[in-house]
Parts: structure tokens; sequence; C-alpha cells
């Protein structure tokens, strides 16, 4: 079963916990492991100097029986010498001599071939009794007769102190585990606290509050960093509130005109009674408002449907010229009307990798405004041709301007036309049937494809709108 507490603080401190036990056990039995090797390896060159200085002190009895010098039996260099056991034995197997410590047991059994032979051989063996012995063989020659030394040290009062030192490590084992727990308890709460702040700042925050921010208290950490984005979010999150309710006000605000239109036309007309041209009249007029309503809430559909980055854009390559003339003829009507002419004129071969249908807003926009604001028998003219390579990027650029004799638009309103409901003369535009829609859907058309749309004054007056497209030459 996997225990996962439910607060990342618990887990931080299991998980802290975990490491330290594994770090501090993995240590432990490191230490013991080098005190293990230490102390086999002082072990092992205090008995090759035993056996060097035991091999000085053996000597053959007139009867051939070996025997060992009395004074270093009784002057033990060391504590570690009287636990020695002692073995020798002919190269065949034959024992010649076992020290009392031995009391007669067996020591590593007949010689292994080449035992002691080019060194002092270490191995570790087990007497009859179960103990465990060090044991070190080595070829000795006395009075010219080869003698196998046998010396071993029970290794058992080093398990010992091994154990003994592997015992108080564990033992203080729980004790590092509870403080470094408690410690990490601790930090853990202290690095989480300002998370805990924030839940509460965050939580304080409704639709109606998102004016309100997250503390930020250092925002080069973690916490302050993700602080720093949550802001900007909230930020996005106002900025699109307010907009949706700037959106809903100005949208409520320009349908209740025609609205009203309509009505009083209405009522003017059930009034009193008509003659049959009257009622057609009225009814004409009301056709207009209908007209112009229907046009709004198109814009407006196109405009959400923009926002809710709903379109799809279908692109396929045309010449621009060609787009342009179609919808200079879409709107023939009104350009005869006032009695304006359009030239259209450019390089019939600068073609753009776009969505006709999208792009052919923008343009319909920018010719309807021109001949909506240019006076009567004005001449509008729209002229495509490659833009001034930027030295920064190699594709190539097309400029389609609209240029009209109109009044132009003041410098204080240029930043601001594209806006939407941004319109410049409220009363005469409204009349001219703009709901301030037109340019802001067309930017929105032009930077869809990556394009630029922008203003600048015509000379000597008037204005001239221009987009700028990626374009390439058929
Ligand atoms: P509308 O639908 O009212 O025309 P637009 O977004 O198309 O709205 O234009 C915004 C404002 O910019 C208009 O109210 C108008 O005053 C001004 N404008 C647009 N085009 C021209 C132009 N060619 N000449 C002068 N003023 C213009």
């Amino acid at each position: 079963m996997r225990i996962r507490p439910r607060y990342v603080r618990d887990r931080l401190t299991l998980q802290y916990l975990l490491t330290v036990g594994l770090v501090l056990g993995a240590y432990i039995f490191g230490a013991a492991l080098l005190l293990y090797w230490q102390l086999t390896s002082q072990l092992y060159h205090a008995e090759i100097q035993d056996v060097e200085t035991v091999e000085g002190l053996f000597y053959f009895l007139p009867d051939g029986v070996l025997a060992l010098h009395e004074e270093y039996l009784n002057h033990p260099r060391d504590k570690l010498l009287l636990d020695r056991l002692m073995e020798v034995l002919t190269p065949e197997g034959q024992i010649l001599f076992r020290n009392e410590r031995l009391a007669g047991r067996e020591m590593g059994g007949p010689p292994v071939s080449g035992e002691g032979q080019s060194s002092y051989d270490q191995r570790t063996i087990r007497l009859a009794d179960g103990t465990r012995v060090q044991c070190i063989s080595h070829l000795h020659f006395i009075d010219g007769r080869p003698l196998l030394i046998r010396l071993g040290h029970s290794t058992d009062p080093l398990m010992h102190r091994i154990a003994e030192f592997l015992g108080l490590m564990l033992l203080a084992l729980p004790i590092a585990l509870v403080a470094s727990a408690l410690a990490g308890y601790r930090v853990a709460g202290k690095a989480l606290r300002p998370l805990k702040e924030m839940t509460l700042q965050t939580e304080q925050i409704t639709a109606n509050r998102l004016s309100n921010r997250i503390p930020v208290e250092n925002p080069d950490d973690e916490l302050g960093q993700m602080a720093g984005v949550l802001n900007g979010l909230l930020q996005r999150l106002e900025e699109s509130f307010k907009h949706l309710e700037r959106f809903t006000s100005d949208v409520s605000h320009e349908l209740r005109t025609p609205l009203a239109s309509i009505r009083s036309v209405g009522e003017v007309g059930l009034q009193k009674e008509h003659s049959a041209e009257g009622y057609r009249d009225i009814v004409g007029s009301m056709l207009e408002e209908v007209a112009r309503l229907t046009q709004m809430v198109d814009d407006l559909l196109t405009i959400s449907r923009a926002d809710a980055g709903q379109t799809v854009l279908s692109r396929k390559d045309f010449p621009l010229l060609a787009l342009t003339r179609e919808v200079a003829g879409l709107i023939e009507i009104l350009i005869e009307e006032k009695g304006q002419r359009v030239v259209v004129e450019g390089n019939e071969r600068i073609c753009v990798h776009a969505d006709p249908s999208v792009l052919r807003h923008a343009v319909l926009n920018l010719l309807d405004n021109a001949v909506k604001y240019a006076p009567a028998g004005s001449r509008i003219r729209v002229r495509l041709k490659w833009a001034p390579a930027e030295s920064s990027s190699s594709d190539r650029v097309a400029e389609l301007s609209i240029e009209d004799e109109g009044p132009g638009i003041a410098p204080e309103h240029r930043a601001r036309v594209f806006d939407r409901f941004y319109r410049i003369d409220e009363a005469r535009t409204r009349e001219a049937g703009g709901a301030g829609l037109g340019l802001s859907i067309a930017k929105w058309a032009v930077e869809i494809h990556g394009g630029q749309i922008g203003y600048r004054p015509a000379d000597p007056a008037g204005s001239i709108f221009f987009i700028r497209l990626a374009a390439f030459e058929s």
C-alpha cells in the first residue's frame, strides 16, 4: 500500500524523512564496512609481523621436535598476540606444532597447493567450533627444512566491535530521524506559508473584484514567479471583462437608435390615415433602418467570431487587384449615386496567399468609407504596388492604398479610428450609416493574415488608408 499524505507539507516531510533515513542508513553501513576493512587490514599487517617474529624463534630440538623459544611466550608484544593461533606443518601436511590456544583444533586442514610459497597468503576459515579466523600462511625454512607456518586470529572480537559500533549508530538513528522530521516539517511549513497566503488572497478574488492582485513578496523566487503569472492572468481577465462590458453597452446603445427610429416612424404612420404613397414611404424608411440593423448584426457576428478565434482561414493564391476590382463592382451603385469616380490601378501580377472572403471585408470597408465620407463627384484612387523593402526581412510586401478627397482624419483621432464603435463625428457618420465597426473589422481581417493596416493623410487633402500584406509575383 502506498502512503500518500493529503497535504504537500506532510508529503515533503515524509520525503525528506525517507531521504535522510536512506542517507543515514547508507552512511552507517558504509562506515561499518570501512571499519571492518580497516580492522581486518590492521590485523593482516599485525599477523605478518607475528609470522616474521615467530619464524626467527622456531628451532629443532636434537630429537627432531620443533620448539619455540620461551622468551617470546613470556613477553608478548601486545594483547592481540595472546589470542593468536598457530600451526606449523610440513608441505606434505604433517603437523609439527600447534600452540596451546589452538587446543588441538585443526586450522585450515591439509596444505593447499602452493600455499604460502610466494608471499603471505591470507584467508578466512572456520574452526571446528565455528570460530571465524583470519589466517596467514607462509613457507619458511628452518635448518634447511621447509615448514608451512600458519598464524591465525579470531575475527570475533573485531566483529564484536563492529556490531557495537552498528548498535550505537542504529540506536541514534531514530533520534536523528525524529529530529530531521521535525526540522523538515518546520522548513516545509515556512516555505509553503506564502502559498497559503496566496490561496487565501486568491479566494477573495471574484468577477466583481478582478482588480485585486496577489501580493508578491519576492518576484524572483518560484512563488513570486507564480504570483506574477497569476496576476498577469487576472490582468487579462479584468481587461476582457471590461472589454466585454464596454462592448455590450456599446452594442445596446447602437441597437437602440435604429430600433427607436423604426418605432417612431411606425407610430407616426399609425397616428393618422395616409395615402398609399405615404405608407410606401413609411415602410421604405422602416426597411432602411432594418437594413442598417442587419448590417450591424452581421458586423457584430463577424466580430464575435473573430473574438472567439473561430475563424478558420481557407487560403489560396490570387491576384489582389482582381479582388479589389470585384469589390469596387459590388458598390458600384453607391459610387454612381454620388457621382464619384473610382480608379483602380497597379501591378496586376501581385498575388497574395490569403482567404479572399475575409480579405474582401477589409477592402470593402475601406472602399465603402471612401465613398461614404468623400464628397459627391470626387475621385477615389485605389493603387497596388510593392512596398519599400524592409532591410530586416527578405519577404516581399505589397501595399494596397485607397485614397479619397474627403475630410481626412485629424491627428488626434488617427490612433483610435480602428477601435470598435469609434466614430469621429457621431451625428455625421450615423447619418452616413456607420456604427463605427467597419475599420475595426478591416483591421482584424488584415492582421489575421499577418498584415498591417494604417492611415496617412493625402496631399493636399483627404485620406489614404493602406493595407500591407506579404505577396509574390505570379
Ligand atoms: P463607420 O462604420 O462609422 O464608418 P468605421 O470604423 O468604418 O466606422 O470608421 C470609423 C470612423 O473613421 C468613422 O466614423 C469616420 O468618421 C472615420 N473615417 C473612416 N474612413 C474615413 C475616410 N475615408 N475619410 C474620413 N473619415 C473616415
